[in-house]
Order: structure tokens, then sequence, then C-alpha cells
């Protein structure tokens, strides 16, 4: 049956009447459809549709994609921001028909208003499925439309009636979201003791994408990081400091646990679970107020677990905008029509980044409103350095000449997905000059809020610890971004730690640490006396320049993880090593490098080939194989307890 002959059989049209026929008991326009009743009847059904989207949305995520861009956009307002989203759409709809009805004092306009109505439902459903074209999502929208309208009418007839219906369609919904197997739950932590007197705030920050190397801390060069090179000044910086993993997730997840990323449960498609503890859960049991603000509201968002301990956790935002586009329809809507609204977006942006400074005012009100007698804990993870590589609107241009025309800034602001490999000197060139001036925004916008802390009079009782999730690559060794490599570009990240009264001022720390240490110096530098659970050294091992000799240092292990799936766990996948000066990666492939670490920062002269150095690959051979047992160990392990996702 063709779309044509559907249409021409279908109730609606069937029942509409002829010329010359008056309106009978079949006609679509019957007295009681009133323009109240169709903005009623748009309220339920844009509830009902925004209910019904979730449920489709978190069955998808359960049972068939855990890494469905529309899955993934679920956080711990969709509950509401969805339903309402729709329900403000539809609404919209159902009051244009009543107020054209009212013009034109007839009641055709609420008939049209009620197919829309259920079209605009149809479609946001259909939108779950994504890939078609927007003409598919049509066609098929108008045919659902066409075949519900005249039971849709039917239920505009009794108020009673439609209000059941929604509630029955709701309740139907709900009860098939709580049926799904393998939900996080998030289980609230209580304090099982009262802080230490005098114990200090913490505060974390972590610079999401910022590399090392491209701040200039304690080196000439460009002044991306003035404020960042003040704060090291009064605490101890850490020159080797290596991300666990080359990407979000499992980074955060390991600096939260202190355990090595095979060891988590965090994949793409998996949030980090509940079997170790983290370092949000420890301080608030121990009577610290804890709070996390997320700015990569992605992998930051409550749905992949990073909330796990915080009292108070900020992801996504909560503005109108953001209310709007939570739904599939909103979106739709906001780039079809709209596009300037969501210019700061990635262009296939499904979820929302906030810049430091919106970061800043949502710190700054938690800090203000916050329960003065309990020592915080505060997490910050800032996004502005990931790409695109876009600075603030107003931020001056320090570095380089800048984007020549709009072709540049469109090349920018389709970083992600265009081909880099094909890009001239000059737009290398310019990517990194425009992600300098990125991580000079944020660098700028740390010291602001430190300026706020200080005037508060937080600093002089706060440990502040600043990093890196991981780096970045532009052009490097002829790769791009992060996730993929473990190059230093990406796994050296930034790490400084001032700790008044109790860390070293200017101490310079050059041997090579992991972030997974931090969990462990937190604990320590806060003074908890309890056994820590976590893993890994406190950092404080360094605060004696000669307290560290050779051979009892920890390892320092980087991987990529999710570099490309596979359902064989003995695939090796890319992990890098730090041992005696140098750092040993091996790739997925097989694929062997080696480099001096102070000589040679940059990694260009691959040391594996060179016979001086072949004892020592053989020991990084060996050290690596003990890693893949391990790993391999705990991946093929049962379950031992806690919530798993499939
Ligand atoms: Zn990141």
């Amino acid at each position: 049956m063709n779309q044509l002959s559907l249409v021409r059989r279908s109730p609606v049209i069937r029942a509409w009447p002829r010329q010359g026929q008056a309106a009978g008991p079949r006609s679509v326009c019957p007295e009681f459809l009133t323009g109240k009743r169709v903005i009623g009847f748009s309220i339920v059904v844009g509830l009902v549709a925004g209910v019904c989207e979730l449920a489709l949305q978190d069955a998808r995520r359960r049972l068939i994609d855990g890494t469905a861009l529309g899955a993934l956009h679920l956080n711990q307002h969709a509950w509401w921001m969805v339903p309402l989203s729709d329900a403000l759409i539809l609404g919209v709809l159902g009051i244009s028909a009543a107020v054209v009805a009212r013009v034109f004092r007839a009641r055709w306009p609420l008939a049209i208003g009620v197919a829309g109505i259920c079209f605009a439902a149809a479609f946001s459903l259909l939108l779950v499925y994504r890939g078609l074209s927007n003409l598919a999502y049509a066609t098929l929208a108008l045919g659902l439309a066409l075949q519900a309208a005249p039971g849709a009418i039917w239920l505009v007839r009794g108020r009673r009636r439609m209000a059941r219906g929604g509630l029955a369609a709701m309740v139907c919904a709900g009860v098939v979201l709580s049926l799904l197997p393998g939900g996080r739950e998030t289980t609230r932590v209580q304090a099982i003791e009262p802080a230490r007197p005098g114990a200090p705030n913490v505060l974390l920050i972590v610079l999401d994408t910022v590399r090392a190397q491209s701040l200039n801390l304690g080196r000439g060069g460009r002044p991306t990081s003035p404020r960042l090179e003040a704060l090291a000044r009064q605490g101890t910086r850490f020159r080797q400091a290596r991300t666990p993993a080359a990407w979000t997730l499992p980074a955060h997840a390991a600096m939260f646990t202190g355990r090595w990323a095979f060891e988590l449960s965090t994949r793409l498609d998996q949030p980090l679970d509940d079997r170790q503890p983290t370092v949000a859960e420890y301080l608030t049991q121990h009577g610290y107020e804890t709070a996390g603000f997320v700015a990569n509201t992605m992998f930051g968002s409550t749905f992949f677990g990073l909330d796990r301990g915080f009292e108070h956790y900020e992801d996504v935002a909560i503005t109108p905008v953001e209310f709007f586009r939570s739904s599939l329809l909103g979106r739709f809507l906001l780039k079809a029509c709209l596009p300037g609204l969501a210019e700061r977006d990635r262009p296939t942006s499904y979820f929302y980044r906030k810049d430091a400074d919106e970061m800043n005012r949502d710190v700054l009100t938690w800090l203000d409103h916050r329960e003065r007698e309990r020592p915080f804990f505060a997490f910050l993870n800032y996004f502005d350095a990931h790409d695109p590589y876009i600075p603030p609107e107003g931020a001056p241009a320090r570095f380089g000449p800048g984007p020549r025309d709009d072709h540049d800034v469109e090349t920018l602001r389709d970083w992600h997905r265009i081909d880099k490999t094909r890009q001239s000197k000059r737009i290398l060139r310019l990517a990194r000059d425009r992600y300098e001036e990125c991580v000079a925004a944020v660098d700028s916008e740390v010291g602001e809020l430190l300026d706020e802390l200080d005037q508060r009079g937080l600093l002089d009782q706060t440990v502040v610890i600043v990093t890196s999730d991981h780096g970045e690559l532009i052009g490097e060794h002829g790769l791009f971004g992060h996730g993929q490599s473990l190059h230093s570009q990406v796994t050296r990240v930034p790490l400084l730690l001032v700790a008044p009264g109790r860390a070293p001022v200017g101490r310079i720390v050059t041997q090579p640490v992991s972030l997974t240490d931090l969990p462990a110096t937190i604990v320590d530098l806060v003074g908890i006396e309890n056994q820590s659970p976590f893993p890994g050294r406190s950092l404080a091992r360094f605060w004696e320049p000669d307290s560290i000799k050779g051979g009892d240092e920890p390892m320092v292990l980087s991987e990529t993880v999710d570099e490309e799936e596979s359902d064989q766990p003995s695939l090796m996948p890319s992990r890098s090593l730090i041992m005696e000066g140098k750092v040993y990666l091996r790739g997925k492939d097989g694929l062997e490098q080696m480099y001096d670490l102070s000589g040679d920062p940059r990694e260009k002269h691959d040391l594996t080939t060179n016979p001086r150095w072949a004892a020592l690959l053989k020991r990084f051979r060996e050290a690596m194989r003990r890693v893949d047992e391990r790993a391999l160990a705990e991946a093929t392990a049962p379950t031992i307890a806690g919530n798993q996702t499939p």
C-alpha cells in the first residue's frame, strides 16, 4: 500500500465532511471540540510522548546500544526535562490551533491542531531511531498521525478520559522503565563521623584536555598559564605527572578511585560501577561536604557514575535552552529553526558544554549557600580547552594571526569531523594557536575563581589540586585528539598541589607520578587517620627532596581503554609504562616505541632499535607482560558485587 492510498483510507479522511455535507456525528469537527480541550490534549500528549521517549531511549541504552547519542544525553534531570519540553512544544501547537479557531470562528483549525499534535508526537518518538531523512520521519509520522487522530479526538471528548488515558500511558512507560535490567542506582552516602577540627577544604580542579606541554609552567614561551604559574609557586609542581587513561571517563574514574583503568568498569557504554570506593564517598563519610561540577556534561554526567559519593552534583545546566533541547523534538526544532543558539556546540553536538564562566558562577553559588561548619571537597571539571578550539567571545587574540576568513572559522568548528591529515601547515598552526588561546582562557577563569575564594578567606584553609584528565594531539606524530594514542602530548598532564602548611612551597618534583595517587594523597593531606581504602601512595612522599630512592616507586601506567571494540580479551590494548627515565609504548598492533623522558619530551627519537637500551626494552616487555596478565585476570574474573551494567 503506498502512502497516498494509506492517507485516503485513513479514518480521518473518511470521516472528513464531504462538500455540501453537514458536519454529522462522524465529522472531525464535532461540537465538543473546543480550544480549551485541544490545549489540554496537547499538554497531555506532550507529557506522554516525553515519558515514552525516555522509556524508548532507556530501553535502547540498556538493551541495544549504550552509546546511542540520544541515550548518552540522558542525565539526572531528563526525567522531568524531556516530558516538560515535549509538553511545551505540543502545548504551543494546541494554543496556536485554539487562537486560529477563535480568529476564524471555526472548528476546523482545532481538528487540524489535533492531527498536528499527533503528528508532532509521532515525529518525536520516531527520532529515537536515528539515521532516517527528515522526509522519511515526516512521512512515517504523517501516516501514524492519520491513524491516531480519530482515537485522539475521542480522547479529547472527555477531560477525565483524556487525563486517565495520559496517566495510564505514563504509568505503563514507567513500569517498562523499572522492569528493564541494568539500571545504575545511586545510594546516598551517610557520614559516619564528623570531620576532624581544622581539617582543610579540598578543591580538585580538572582542566579537561589540557596538556602539560601547552602550559608555560616553569619555562619560557607563550604565556598560556600565568595564573597557574603563580599558583605553582605557592606549592608543589609535578613535572612528569601522567594520566592513567587517554580519555575523560576512565581518567576521572581512576583519579576518584586510585585504580588503573583496566580494574574499572568504565567503557564508552559503561558507567563507573560501585565496586571500588571513591574519594568523594570517603570524604562524605568522614564529615566533608562534597560537591561536583562538570562542564563535560557527557562523560561527566550522572549517567556515567562519576557523581557517586557527592552530596551535590551539577552536570547538565538548567537553562531555558537546555530545557527546550532536552527532548529529541526540541533539539530537532532548535537545530532546524535557530541554529545560532547552538553555536557554541560542536555542529553535531548532542550535549551542552558549560563554559568556565558559568562553572565559576555555579561553584560560587554553592559555596555561598553551603553549611559552614563542615569542610568541603569540591571537584570541578572545566571543558573549555576541548575541541572545537574556539576561545570565548571577546577573548583577546594573543597567539598567532588568528583565522583568516570564515572558512578558517568553519574548519575549527568542524575540527572533530574533518580529515585533519589533509590540512595545511598553516591550518595546523592555527588549530594549535586557538587551542592554546582556549588554555589561556581557562587559566584566567581558574585564576578568577581562586581570587573569589581568597576574598572569602577560604584559600588559606584549602588544599588546591590542579590537573587534567588527558592532553591533546594536534598533528604531532601525525595524530589528532585523544583517546587513541599514548604519546606524551596525551598522557603528560599538569599537576599542581598547593596545601598551606601541608606541602612544600616552590618544590618541583621531576619523578614520574600517576594521577592514581590522588585519592591516597587527599586522604593523607586532610589527616583522616582511618586506614585509607585507596591503592596508590600519597604524593607527600616527595616532600623531602632525597626521600625517593629508585626501585620502590609505584608503576606509572597509561591506557587507551576502548580503543577498538573487540570481543577477544587477548587482543593487546595500547598501554604505556614509565621506568628508569624512559617511557615505553606498546600499541594494540604490538608496535613498540621507547623514548627518553627528559632528553626527548616530544618523543621524536625512538630508542627501541638502539642496542644500548636492549636490556631495558626487555625489562619493559616483562613488566608489560605482568600488566597484561593482571588486566586479563581482571577482565575474566567473575563479578563480585555491585550494580553491573550489561
Ligand atoms: Zn576529557
